[in-house]
């Protein structure tokens, strides 16, 4: 048993207190700064939650199992891989790194993104509404929590119909449906075919009555990978729409670990970046242990100087379940 004490804690919004910790749970938070026997004390720091980053491509990123250690020593304690190849899938088990994935990217053939990044099955073609069934089923068996619909207009675009049937099958089977789809057209055919996820905040302005259709769902915000105008997240915010924090890791410029630059987008978008990458992108994820500094959560903490994008990003120490990882 230990007390992390003299600190302040943010879930997210800061105030002083005290945890305790036993085995891999926090089991006592306290609002004293009160010291006791085995105390670690944390004088000067922040405790918040581990991050959650709500899209990522682990195998696109390089050798999983490196990323993923990489990913946890610097303050990522749970992922969203949107978008690997169903061969890979038993390769995504890496834990103590929490992850949950969608598997390949379903489109026409001949579609983003498989003539592209995603050539090695990253991208799935299926050309009728029974093809799209039988993959669902393949992936939900697979432990899969999202299915991802691409709707790009660089290349042939999966046929709604058969859009339709995957996101009914998923919805069906409990899985979350998740788009790409950057363009104001693509959103809307996302959203016909029932998708609950942005992947990505859209690059182009969206029209008042799609606004008014995200309220309620969600959008990974991808703002830096994709140099997106914050503007356009914003406006979604105010439409109510819910907001993760996503890095899309394996992206050209991005890194394991919590991305400063994303804080910073998604602070400029008016959205608190520590909601968004902890506890909303940990409910996004389903990894209801996580996210929070509540009693029966995971230990899954990191001491920060400050709640800055750059503090955040930079951890003085980081706990993984009740321990300490280095
Ligand atoms: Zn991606």
């Amino acid at each position: 048993m230990l007390w992390i004490a003299n600190c302040l804690l943010a879930d997210p919004s800061p105030r002083e207190g005290a945890l305790r910790v036993e085995g891999q749970f926090i089991t006592g938070r306290t609002s004293h700064l009160a010291v006791k026997v085995s105390t670690l004390d944390a004088r000067g720091l922040t405790l918040v939650p581990a991050f959650v980053d709500a899209h990522v491509h682990l195998s696109v990123a390089g050798d999983a199992g490196l990323i993923a250690r990489e990913e946890l020593r610097r303050g990522v304690a749970g992922v969203i891989d949107l978008g690997a190849p169903e061969a890979a899938l038993a390769s995504l088990d890496l834990r103590p790194l929490r992850v949950r994935f969608a598997g390949p990217l379903f489109t026409a053939p001949g579609g983003y993104p498989t003539q592209t990044w995603g050539r090695d099955g990253h991208g799935l073609p299926l050309t009728t509404a029974g093809e799209a069934r039988a993959a669902v089923g393949r992936l939900a068996a697979a432990q899969a929590r999202f299915v991802k619909l691409a709707f790009d207009p660089r290349g042939p675009m999966l046929a709604f119909d058969v859009a339709k049937a995957a996101a009914d099958e998923a919805h069906r089977l409990g899985l979350k449906v998740a788009a790409h789809a950057l363009e104001a057209d693509a959103v809307r055919l996302a959203l016909d075919a029932g998708a609950d996820v942005l992947a990505h905040t859209p690059r182009e302005k969206l029209p008042a009555d799609l606004l008014e259709r995200m309220k309620g769902k969600w959008v990974i915000s991808t703002l830096f990978a994709f140099e997106v105008a914050p503007e356009r997240l914003a406006a979604l915010r105010e439409a109510g729409a819910r907001i993760a924090y996503g890095t899309d890791l394996g992206n050209e410029r991005t890194a394991p670990g919590i991305d400063p630059r994303e804080l910073a987008l998604l602070k400029a978008a008016g959205v608190d970046p520590l909601r968004a990458a902890t506890q909303d992108a940990a409910e996004l994820a389903g990894l209801k242990d996580l996210g929070r500094l509540s009693v029966g959560g995971a230990a899954s903490l990191l001491a920060v100087r400050n709640l800055e994008p750059e503090g955040l990003s930079r951890p003085v120490w980081v706990m993984n379940c009740g321990k300490m990882v280095v």
